[in-house]
């Protein structure tokens, strides 16, 4: 059996948006599923709109989501192989030049090029419908299919694995290869991703780049896991895969011949997800670059709070917006005043200021006074916090009893009735 050898093959004309990176994903799943190689192959060949940011920022998106390659080629570096290669479809009689340019010619006599793609199984085009096309330019660089089929060919990839606005390029790949007389790879190409408009992916709903994804709080685990279940669906119906599980259970197979929608719901619920099993540790300090409360916090006040919020945020960023309460009090209007002053009173007995205590003793004067428990809390919560906190007691063991009790009197100033 052939070597499983698998590239990605970006051209760096632009910063790469999640659905590019998600055929980056499965071609690197796809290789480590199998033992093979996984190789990145730089496609520089369009010079004037190839740059080396653009290099940078497909690398910095394959390294946030943790898609390692073995190898890497820049095509710009290898112009003397496409050469040799030119010379020797020249001595076969099946290239010409016209301005400049070094042209494949198509056969006069039209027949049928198909192939057994992996997901969209038996492909047919007529080369009637192919026209002569350039494979050297007029500045000596080759064009993306002459390079891509040497490449392909040298590199000994055994399977291509790339979106599917390449299916129509793939008939001229493969007279490339008849030519050669050499073996074509498998082919496999993805269905493209939609956005929930039903229309391509477009940057309102949701092709933005890793990077930006991270910059608004999106956890690479979380992407991951996303991009992977767009047009591959893994056997039963478990949705939560770390990139280890992946790469066991990923296999070409199981590439859906249907577009897949981009469902930023579904992303945030991913995002949940994983926000909740993030040890406390590596939250805060994830947590403190999106922050502007959590900079000067005390480990152990922070770990408090991040308990209590964690379950409520979709994103790294929406810390602040359910923290801000412990820092400041919201600005809901103040219930009257002779409830305030119940609230004030159970405060002012408790003495040991911890949860525990708190509850046990806040739970005692409820009872006591046969207080409705919910709109006595509910007094404490509007009075110290906002009128949606997580729980009460909870809540109020984050703040000193001094902060409570000063939360409270202004509330009491502030009350109208
Ligand atoms: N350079 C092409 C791109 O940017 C590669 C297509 C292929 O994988 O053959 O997508």
């Amino acid at each position: 059996m052939q070597k499983v050898r698998i590239r990605y093959a970006p051209s760096p004309t632009g910063i790469p948006h999640v659905g590019n990176i998600r055929t980056a994903l499965f071609n690197f799943l796809f290789a480590r599923n199998n033992g093979g190689e996984f190789i990145l192959r730089i496609e520089d060949t369009d010079q004037k709109r190839s740059t080396e940011e653009h290099i940078k920022d497909i690398e910095e998106s394959l390294n946030l989501l943790n898609i390692k390659w073995d190898k890497s080629y820049l095509q710009s570096e290898r112009l003397g192989i496409y050469k040799k290669h030119l010379e020797i479809l020249k001595k076969k009689g099946v290239v010409y030049k016209d301005s400049g340019a070094w042209f494949f010619k198509i056969p006069k006599i039209s027949r049928e090029i198909s192939w057994d793609d992996v997901v969209h199984k038996n492909v047919k085009f007529p080369t009637k419908v192919i026209e002569d096309f350039v494979i050297i330019k007029s500045d000596g660089f080759p064009t993306y299919h002459f390079a891509s089929v040497v490449d392909d060919h040298e590199m000994q990839i055994s399977h291509v694995i790339r979106g599917d606005e390449w299916i129509s390029s793939t008939p001229k790949h493969l007279l490339i290869y008849q030519s050669f007389k050499w073996q074509p790879p498998y082919f496999c190409h993805l269905p493209s991703i939609l956005g929930a408009d039903g229309k391509k992916l477009s940057k309102r709903e949701g092709a933005k780049s890793v990077q930006q994804y991270i910059s608004e709080g999106y956890l690479p685990e979380a992407l991951t896991n996303f991009l992977a279940l767009l047009g591959w669906s893994p056997i039963g119906d478990r949705e939560m895969f770390t990139l280890g599980d992946l790469v066991k259970e990923f296999s070409l197979e199981r590439i859906n011949k249907n577009s897949p929608i981009f469902n930023v719901e579904k992303l945030n619920w991913f995002n949940k997800k994983y926000l909740q099993k993030i040890d406390v540790k590596k939250f805060a300090t994830q947590i403190k670059t999106f922050s502007k409360y959590a900079k000067n916090l005390n480990d152990q006040k922070f770990s408090k709070i991040i308990n209590l919020v964690k379950d409520r945020m979709t994103t790294l960023a929406d810390f602040d917006k359910y923290a801000s309460i412990f820092f400041k009090k919201g600005d809901q209007s103040s219930p009257p005043k002779e409830k305030i002053e119940v609230a004030k009173k159970a405060v002012s007995v408790i003495k040991n200021w911890n949860e525990k205590s708190i509850t046990e003793n806040l739970d005692k004067f409820i009872d006591d006074n046969k207080l409705e428990a919910g709109d006595f809390k509910n007094t404490l919560r509007l009075s110290v916090f906002a009128d949606n906190t997580p729980p009460i007691y909870e809540s109020l063991a984050v703040l000193s009893k001094s902060e409570v009790e000063s939360r409270i009197d202004h509330a009491f100033k502030e009350s109208k009735n």
